[in-house]
């Protein structure tokens, strides 16, 4: 018997998981097990339900444990894998070499078939002078709990004046994360800045204006069309050359692909991440080169981009999983035709479809749209938790997933 063919996939967030997952039952349906193995590299052990991360930050201290928080919206990479007949490698990625068909890992060499590239992204800073150095990011758990100590220490009011907490980047995040420390912490002052005309500039504009004026109503300071310079270890420098002074400084301004993927050959968009074709397969960068047809890419770390409609895959959640699909049913075709099989028909969902994306303003208010009409309050909320648990039930058995959206729910 030949020995097996990695499907290696690189990343276990929201698209690699998605993907191991999805081929390996498929080929345990083609009954291609003895022939094929799929393998998930990570550096971390545990899958990360990104969309509550914002929470944690708010969070105070005393009312929540740091590892209750943990245990609430990470869960553990190998269970949620072997249970799938998928392996977990955990370890680091150091360098991909498509001629070769190998990962290189911290700790070994790892040859591949077929490769999924799903490392995600990072905060990207625009080498904006000292906001590396002074500002917070907000991607993973350990940020959020490093933003949430960094509040606690700081004092109601000094020298007469509350604290003054000051986030840069008005997209999702940074909306979700002032809204939430102002609502459990109404002693500071909390600013919001963003460069756009308005924050939110990707979304609706209807929704834009409803959240600006809820955050308003909160105390949260809203400050658009403005662009930040540098900072120091207390301020702002801002365009117009105004300072704002503060206390802690969290950067949402922005992320890019995640650069383990920069040294390869492949086209990439202006931020980084790895232009794709309708299967997801990469392309080389060199002009006349033929597509990669061994390696993909999904989720935060590909381009998908419609030219003829100039539509651009947004980097979410929904979208990764969506891609996953995408570059699933393709390598499940091509896996199909290498072993003389009949190839299924498999439809995949389209990168472009704008998903509803529920966008938190303190406690239970949320907003989102779905088709043309926009939903609020606590509807869009409640909304939020069917859309986490459908979350938990497609990656986990159905006992497991309840228990997970019970424990999620309640801890915090
Ligand atoms: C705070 C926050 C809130 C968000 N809220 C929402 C939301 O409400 N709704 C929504 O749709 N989207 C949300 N997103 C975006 C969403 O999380 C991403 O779009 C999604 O996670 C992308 O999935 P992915 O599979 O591409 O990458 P990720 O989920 O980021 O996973 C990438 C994985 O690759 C691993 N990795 C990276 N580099 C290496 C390496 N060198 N070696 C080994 N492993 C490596 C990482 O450890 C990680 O597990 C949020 C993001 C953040 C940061």
């Amino acid at each position: 018997m030949d020995s097996l063919k990695n499907i290696v996939v690189l990343g276990g967030g929201f698209g690699g998981v998605h993907a191991a997952q999805r081929i390996s039952r498929e080929l345990q349906k083609n009954k291609l097990q003895d022939r094929y193995k799929v393998i998930l590299v990570d550096r971390h052990t545990a899958h990360v339900f990104t969309p509550r991360i914002y929470e944690v930050a708010a969070v105070p201290e005393a009312s929540v444990r740091a590892d209750a928080i943990r245990n609430a919206i990470s869960f553990p990479l190998r269970a949620l894998l072997e249970r799938e007949h998928i392996e977990f490698k955990e370890d680091s990625i150091i360098r991909i070499d498509p001629e070769r068909r190998s990962v290189h890992l911290q700790s070994q060499e790892l040859p591949y078939e077929y490769l999924i590239l799903a490392t995600g992204s990072e905060t990207h800073y625009f080498d904006i002078p000292g906001i590396e150095r002074y500002a917070r990011p907000l991607k993973t758990i350990d940020d959020a709990l490093s933003i949430r100590k960094a509040i606690a220490s700081l004092k109601d009011v000094q020298d007469g004046e509350s604290s003054h907490i000051t986030v840069v980047g008005g997209g999702p995040t940074g909306v979700e994360v002032a809204a939430e420390i102002q609502m459990r912490n109404l002693k500071f002052q909390i600013s919001l800045l963003d460069p756009h005309d308005r924050i939110l500039s990707d979304f609706d504009a209807r929704i834009a204006d409803i959240v600006k004026e809820k955050l308003e109503k909160l105390g949260v300071h809203v400050v658009t069309r403005e662009r930040v310079t540098r900072a120091t270890d207390t301020a702002l420098v801002l365009e117009s050359g105004e300072k704002i002074y503060f206390d802690v400084l969290l950067w949402t301004g922005g992320v890019r692909a995640n650069k383990v993927t920069n040294a390869l050959p492949f086209r990439k968009s202006a931020r980084g991440a790895i232009v794709v074709d309708e299967f997801a397969r990469c392309q080389y960068a060199k002009e006349g080169s033929p597509v990669e047809t061994h390696v993909y890419a999904i989720g935060d770390v590909a381009y998908f981009h419609d030219e003829d409609r100039d539509l651009t895959a947004p980097a979410r959640a929904r979208h990764a999983i969506v891609e996953s699909e995408i570059a699933a049913n393709h390598m499940l075709g091509e896996i199909e035709k290498a072993e003389n099989l009949p190839v299924k028909a498999r439809r995949s969902p389209s990168p472009y479809v704008d998903t509803p994306y529920v966008i938190p303003v303190g406690g239970k208010y949320a907003i989102t749209k779905v088709g043309p009409f926009i939903i609020q309050g606590w509807i869009a909320h409640t909304f939020s938790h069917l859309i986490e648990l459908n979350y938990f039930l497609s990656i986990m058995p159905f006992g497991t997933a309840i228990a997970a959206w019970f424990k999620s729910s309640l801890t915090f």
